[in-house]
């Protein structure tokens, strides 16, 4: 016997149902994606071989609606930084701009543009700051420049404190408003000069770079970071501090070890977020560390700059100013 044909009716029913469990699995894994913790979330971290690296260029964690994450490709610079952006009802912040320079068919503004919730982008204007002045924070700069409703706000120490105005450097902090969501800067010196961390009441985040993250932290200024550091800490004790946010992750899961500089492929890497313990545990060790000395501890390692370091630093910074 053949089968009766469907009728229009029923073919409609069934074609909805179709519909409505596609949708129901599609809110499935957005929801499955969204509740994966950033603590959790597994980073592309390189390839054994760069050569077979088909990878995408940015490695983008969407927290929530309006705050992300992004990593650049360990196969396209081993500096792997990471840039946060994040979303007010008035202003996109964007938070370092990466290693990589524009080339003629790619910029790191249409680039991250494509990964955004264009609804969230309308109508607001961009700010692009930066955690401190080394060229694997700023080299996506130009994909920014002369752009209708960005202001960029350079690296170097005298578009900064035009900027920001702070008073009595390093000592006091500022507030950069994205509308109704609120960003306290505070100066960390120690890293590099001009060293600024961001404190993010929506996140809970404290964006610290390279002045606090899972790797070999290189200090030029041991005072100014001990001093930094003890300011992060007390600013922890009188904020709710949800997480650390750095710049790289360099630790290994294994305590107090670390990939190299140049490493390509980190499969063994730890998480991006450190704790407010950590935090207190390296402060409480500086304060008792008067002289330059490295210091190893199980989340991160302090390495004082030795002399050629410094002057390096010094001839880059120059051309930087
Ligand atoms: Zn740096
Ligand atoms: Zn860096």
């Amino acid at each position: 016997m053949m089968n009766k044909p469907l009728s229009t009716s029923r073919l409609f029913l069934i074609g909805g149902g179709l519909l409505v469990l596609l949708m129901a699995q599609l809110s499935f894994s957005q929801a499955a994606s969204e509740s994966q913790s950033v603590e959790d979330y597994n980073w592309i971290h390189g390839a054994v071989d760069c050569l077979d690296n088909t990878g995408p260029e940015l490695d983008v964690y969407r927290h929530d609606d309006s705050t992300y994450i992004v990593r650049q490709n360990k196969c396209q610079t081993y500096e792997a930084p990471f840039i946060y952006v994040l979303i007010g009802d008035s202003k996109v912040l964007v938070l370092d701009t990466g290693a990589l320079a524009s080339t003629e068919d790619r910029s790191f503004y249409e680039l991250l543009n494509a990964h955004i919730d264009a609804s969230q982008l309308e109508g607001k204007s961009w700010l692009i700051l930066h955690t401190h002045g080394h060229g694997d924070h700023t080299k996506g700069d130009d994909s920014f420049l002369n752009r209708e409703g960005v202001q960029l706000v350079s690296a170097d120490a005298n578009a900064i404190h035009d900027y920001f105005q702070f008073k009595d450097w390093p000592n006091n902090n500022q507030v950069v408003s994205l509308g109704e969501r609120e960003i306290t800067v505070i100066p960390t010196p120690g890293h590099q000069e001009e060293a600024l961390s961001f404190y993010d009441p929506h996140t809970r985040w404290l964006m610290t770079g390279d002045t606090f993250y899972p790797g070999a932290i290189y200090v030029k200024h041991w005072q100014a970071y001990r001093a930094s550091i003890e300011r992060l800490a007390r600013f922890s004790q009188s904020h709710s501090v949800e997480a650390l946010m750095g710049a790289h992750i360099e630790m290994i899961t294994r305590a107090g070890e670390f990939y190299p500089i140049g490493t390509l492929f980190q499969p063994e890497e730890r998480p991006l977020p450190l704790s407010v313990e950590n935090l207190n545990v390296v402060n409480t060790t500086l304060r008792n560390t008067p002289q330059p000395q490295e210091l190893v501890f199980d989340q991160l390692v302090i390495k004082p700059m030795n002399g050629l370091q410094k002057s390096l630093s010094n001839l880059v910074r120059f051309f930087n100013n």
